[in-house]
């Protein structure tokens, strides 16, 4: 089985004997309320999607990351995973030693033991991890619209998040290694989305799976923006596709908790890393991976990687061409496999199928298994019904 980041996977889960106590104790704490964003971060922290990390970054994690891509201890890490709060609730954290984080409703997840607060260059951070300081880009935006300190330190989760949905599908990184280790499987290939899976998906996770013993689809469920298809339905088409077209004992579905930051190339980074404290030993990097609108290049997301050395990630990414079933082919192929041009080739974009969709129409079934189209289709009219 493939070493955690960092050599240890890292739980910080309460245990059943101390949380009566804890929780408690942070009744009696200064509480620090959290966003989506901020849950996932800390249920992944907890659960060691991110290990090595204990808890949100101090100052020295986060300047390292953000100027080396390196946690001050060398290791590799892209993405600044951080607590912001307004100036008002970080002067009261400063006397505070311990904090306990909840959400909205005031419900206590986890105490935090606060090291450092400290301030911040939001347009440097946007700079060096998103390639762009643009605020139409969603996850500068965000950076943007947070408050001017970041509270770093480990934290304690003492409940998790109440979710309500994919109940049977939220697998911790000590989940999905036991599960992988059960079914024998010594490599494993982690597909990463935040879309429906079309046949071109399909294609590459099988190219995967033919070198390779298991697939672990692994939808993002975190926040993503508003004009992704949600979760629910994604969920359901992929329930549906599994079924009909892929081997049960090769292949595994459990849901990503992380939020997007569609920091394309960095995040790709951060995908990798979290899929190997999974278990994962290969994971899909297509074109543009985790990138938004026009701000990357096609094979950045891809080149990145030889900006780390071999076995400081040790997780290995397989390197996919945008694929497309090819009516002279007769099969699915892709730009490096096919010599036929683009009249031949069977491709929609993801506005065009959208709207397709929206209208009742199937997209060609070249590009869409109709199961999948009709389910899509079922939630997108849903979704659009219990919004009038
Ligand atoms: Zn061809």
């Amino acid at each position: 089985m493939i070493k955690p980041h960092g050599g240890v996977l890292i739980n910080r889960y309460a245990k059943d004997n101390e949380k009566a106590n804890l929780e408690q104790k942070a009744g009696s704490l200064l509480k620090v309320v959290l966003d989506d964003k901020n849950i996932s971060d800390l249920e992944m922290i907890a659960s060691g999607a991110m290990s090595p990390l204990t808890g949100f970054m101090t100052g020295d994690d986060y300047k390292s990351v953000v100027e080396e891509m390196h946690l001050p201890n060398g290791i590799a890490w892209s993405i600044p995973i951080t607590l912001a709060v307004n100036k008002e609730t970080a002067a009261s954290i400063e006397k505070s030693p311990e904090v306990a984080l909840t959400d909205e409703n005031g419900y206590p997840l986890a105490t935090m033991q606060v090291k450092d607060v400290f301030t911040y260059n939001k347009e440097k951070e946007a700079e060096k991890v998103f390639r762009t300081t643009d605020k139409e880009h969603p996850g500068v935006a965000y950076v943007y619209g947070q408050g001017e300190y970041l509270v770093g330190g480990s934290i304690t989760m003492i409940n998790r998040p109440r979710h309500t949905d994919f109940l049977d599908f939220r697998l911790d990184p000590a989940d999905t290694r036991k599960a992988f280790a059960e079914k024998g499987w010594d490599t494993i290939v982690a597909f990463q989305t935040r879309n429906p899976i079309h046949r071109a998906h399909e294609y590459l996770q099988k190219c995967a799976l033919e070198i390779v013993d298991g697939l672990l689809i692994h939808p993002l469920v975190g926040r993503t923006k508003s004009d992704d298809i949600s979760a629910e339905v994604r969920m359901q088409s992929y329930l549906t596709l599994l079924e009909k077209y892929y081997p049960n004992d090769r292949v595994m579905l459990s849901v990503f908790p992380a939020a997007m930051r569609y920091a394309g190339p960095r995040e790709a980074i951060f995908h990798a890393i979290v899929r190997k404290n999974y278990g994962c030993t290969h994971i899909i990097i297509g074109r543009d991976h985790a990138g938004v609108g026009k701000y990357y290049g096609t094979y950045d997301a891809q080149h990145i990687f030889r900006e780390f050395n071999r076995d400081e990630l040790d997780i290995t990414p397989l390197y996919f061409e945008h694929a497309f079933f090819c009516k002279e082919c007769g099969n699915m192929a892709s730009a490096k496999t096919c010599p036929h041009d683009a009249n031949a080739h069977v491709f929609l974009s993801g506005t065009k199928v959208r709207e397709m969709l929206t209208h009742g129409e199937l997209p060609p079934k070249e590009f869409t298994r109709p199961e999948v189209a009709h389910v899509l289709m079922e939630g997108m009219k849903e979704e659009a019904d219990s919004q009038k």
